[in-house]
Parts: C-alpha cells; sequence; structure tokens
C-alpha cells in the first residue's frame, strides 16, 4: 500500500535526503587513486552520526556497510573493499541515512581520476535517464511511465536496463510501495497519489541488461563485465508534480560542476 505523507513528514524526508546528499559531497572530495572504498565507508558512517543522523543501511537485511560501492561492472549492493580506487574507475557510492525516523537513500557514480569517454557517456546518459523518469512522477501518470520513460532514453543510447532491480516507495521504511522498475509500459501500474514520497534510480549497463551475483552474496555485477551506472534521487508528489528532496549540487560545487538539472524538479530554491 502507497502511504502518502503530509507536508511536515516530506519536510522531515527533506531533512534526510540532504544529510545523505551532503555525505555525498564529503565522498567526491575523498575521491580518488588510492582511496579504499573500506576507507569511504568509515567516513561516511562518522559523517552521518557526527550530522544527528543514523546510518541506514548498516545492519538493514544484515548489511554490514553504511556505504554501498560499486565498481566498473559492479552495478549495486558492492560491499566496500581494501581495494584502492584505481585512476579510471568508476563507483557508484549508494547511501542511506535516517532523520527523524525517515530514510534518504540516493547515489551517485562518481569518476575517479581520468575515465574512458564511452564510460562518462554512459555516466551521463543514466543520469539523464534519471530526470526522463523523474519528469514522469506526476497525478495523472502510472508507475509505468517512469519505467517506460527511463528504459526507452536509456535503450535509445543502446544501453542495457537491468530488470531485477527497481526503485522503490520510501518513508519510515526504505522499501515501500510502490516498486519502481526502470521499465514499463505507458499508462500501466498504480496511480501515482498526492504526498507520496520515492526513490527513483536507473541502473543501466553499457552492455546486456543481464546480471550475476558475486560470491560475496552481495555484489551484483554485469554479466558481460561492462561497466555500469547508478544514479538515484529521493522525490515527493507536491502540488501535482516531482518535488526533489536529495540534491547532487553538493557534490557539484566540490566537482567544480555547473548545472541546472535539478532547477526544474523544484518549487522553491534550494538552500545550500
Ligand atoms: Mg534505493
Amino acid at each position: 500500500m502507497i502511504i502518502p505523507k503530509t507536508r511536515e513528514e516530506i519536510e522531515l524526508m527533506r531533512e534526510a535526503a540532504l544529510l545523505v546528499s551532503k555525505t555525498l559531497g564529503m565522498i567526491a572530495s575523498e575521491i580518488k587513486p588510492g582511496i579504499t572504498t573500506l576507507q569511504l565507508d568509515k567516513l561516511s558512517e562518522a559523517y552521518i552520526r557526527d550530522n544527528g543522523g543514523i546510518p541506514g543501511f548498516l545492519g538493514l537485511y544484515d548489511c554490514p556497510a553504511t556505504l554501498l560501492t560499486s565498481i566498473n561492472d559492479q552495478i549495486v549492493h558492492g560491499l566496500p573493499t581494501n581495494r584502492p580506487l584505481e585512476d579510471g574507475d568508476v563507483v557508484s557510492c549508494d547511501l542511506g541515512a535516517i532523520v527523524h525516523g525517515f530514510y534518504g537513500d540516493h547515489c551517485y557514480t562518481f569518476e575517479v581520476g581520468d575515465v574512458a569517454p564511452a564510460t562518462k557517456k554512459l555516466l551521463q546518459v543514466t543520469k539523464e535517464s534519471l530526470y526522463a523518469g523523474i519528469r514522469e512522477f506526476k497525478i495523472g501518470n502510472r508507475v509505468e511511465d517512469v519505467g517506460h520513460a527511463i528504459q526507452k532514453y536509456a535503450e535509445d543510447h543502446g544501453y542495457g536496463v537491468v530488470r531485477e532491480l527497481v526503485g522503490h516507495g520510501l518513508g519510515r521504511k526504505m522499501h515501500e510501495a510502490p516498486e519502481m522498475p526502470n521499465y514499463g509500459k505507458k499508462g500501466r501500474g498504480k496511480l501515482f497519489v498526492e504526498g507520496m514520497t520515492v526513490a527513483i534510480e536507473p541502473m543501466i549497463n553499457m552492455g546486456t541488461k543481464n546480471i550475476k551475483q558475486l560470491k560475496d552474496g552481495w555484489t551484483i555485477a554485469t554479466r558481460d563485465g561492462k561497466p555500469s551506472a547508478h544514479f538515484e534521487h529521493d522525490v515527493a508528489l507536491v502540488d501535482g508534480k516531482p518535488e526533489l528532496l536529495s540534491t547532487f549540487e553538493y557534490i557539484y560545487q566540490v566537482l567544480g560542476i555547473k548545472s541546472d538539472e535539478e532547477k526544474e524538479f523544484r518549487q522553491k530554491p534550494l538552500v545550500l
């Protein structure tokens, strides 16, 4: 059952989302060749706790980490390890935090040093597909309208859309109804309702959509070994329109990126 939130609850959820956004901004300043994902995990846990939050993933479904780090052909749920990041890697950093009893949960795929142009393109298109999906999260539309937009955008670029892992409702639980697949047909699925809150999160592969699970029991990787990217935002349905709760602006400040990609999804300006 979809659990719509009040305006007050949505503002509390924004705080949870923004703590995740700030933590990813901190990660952006630390990511470079040589650092290990285990170090990034420890930094994330300390940052969340120091800023009044509780790590959202740690202990959930027995997850052993605060930060899930999926490198290159890894798609999602990569467990942090002692492997130092290398020049040319891409690493998706997926993070959750609980503030005021609500979850924030989003993800950004970072470039480490000098990344191959084809991989940069994959990251760019995956992020654009996320916004194509968010644009369809509005009153009058249904769950698969979002998935359809993401799938079409990614497949038009020749990429594979992961089927087994999906976005989700978000609130006092990390995973609420509805499931938000990154594929689908127009006009199908549950109708969106005012006040609902979701995590939209395309996982897009450069090659085949097919996946495999690694021996650690957590990490999911591409079957063909080609790279994958993952971008995720937390979004509320406010006044019939998508309202972003999370932001990549903290990351962009660190990386020196100027972007107005989030502007159309904000009903009031973001104060960083
Ligand atoms: Mg999620």
